[in-house]
């Protein structure tokens, strides 16, 4: 089995609702550097205050600070046996930084078009407390504004409003698309297409274990 997985994709592509699932159906962590960093600006940490200004203008963190944060959390226990990579590397950078952490089995690629990114994105909403994603039109909780599975208040990103994404996907396109052909020419890198809204991310999931097995 295939533990130690990267999910590349553009914002919006779904790469935290799937790591989620996977980590509740085999028992691997998510490990979302989006959280870490919300986390840390929540808590006004000194790696927080430095980089709110890059999150809420939808730039990358400065690599050494991401870097750092990746690492101390990969030395913990539960990443012994695998981890799943959502939002990180995102520059090549970032890249060679994580091949002199550990070793990468498998990426998994998620292809999207922007429309459907762009329509997604604008109707997510996520939870203060647990970090979990919603969305109004595909995937809205039981009870509006609070979350299935802690009861914490739902809200939407400061990046999540639609100048702040268009900037968003132009830095992606730019700084993190050259690593889908940076792992293919590893020969780890596989592409999963999602160009309908409405696919059930149980479906994609499914996909992508099939893959791991
Ligand atoms: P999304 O994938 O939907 O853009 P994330 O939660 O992964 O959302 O990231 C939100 C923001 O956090 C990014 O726009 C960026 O400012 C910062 N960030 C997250 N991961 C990284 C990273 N690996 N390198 C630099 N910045 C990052
Ligand atoms: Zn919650």
């Amino acid at each position: 089995m295939k533990t130690r997985v990267i999910f590349l994709g553009p914002p919006g592509a779904g790469k935290g609702t799937y790591a989620s699932r996977i980590m509740e159906r085999l028992n691997i962590p998510q490990i979302s550097t989006g959280d870490l960093l919300r986390e840390a600006i929540r808590n006004r940490t000194e790696i927080g205050i430095k980089a709110e200004e890059y999150v809420s203008q939808g730039k990358l963190v400065p690599d050494d600070i991401v870097i750092e944060i990746l690492k101390q959390r990969l030395a913990k226990d539960d990443c012994k046996n695998g981890f799943i990579l959502d939002g990180f590397p995102r520059t090549i950078e970032q890249a060679k930084a994580l091949d002199n952490i550990t070793h990468i089995d498998l990426v998994i690629n998620l292809v999207v078009p922007d429309e459907i990114i762009v329509k997604r994105l604008s109707s997510r909403i996520i939870c203060k407390r647990c970090g979990a994603v919603y969305n109004l039109i595909t995937l809205p909780p039981k009870k509006e504004g609070i979350c299935d599975k802690c009861g914490g208040p739902l809200y939407q990103r400061e990046d999540d409003k639609p100048e702040v994404i268009m900037q968003r996907l132009d830095v992606y396109k730019k700084q993190t698309a050259p690593l889908v052909e940076y792992y293919r020419n590893r020969g780890i890198l596989v592409d999963i297409v999602c160009d309908k809204v409405d696919t059930p991310p149980e479906e994609v999931v499914d996909r992508i274990i099939k893959i791991m097995r």
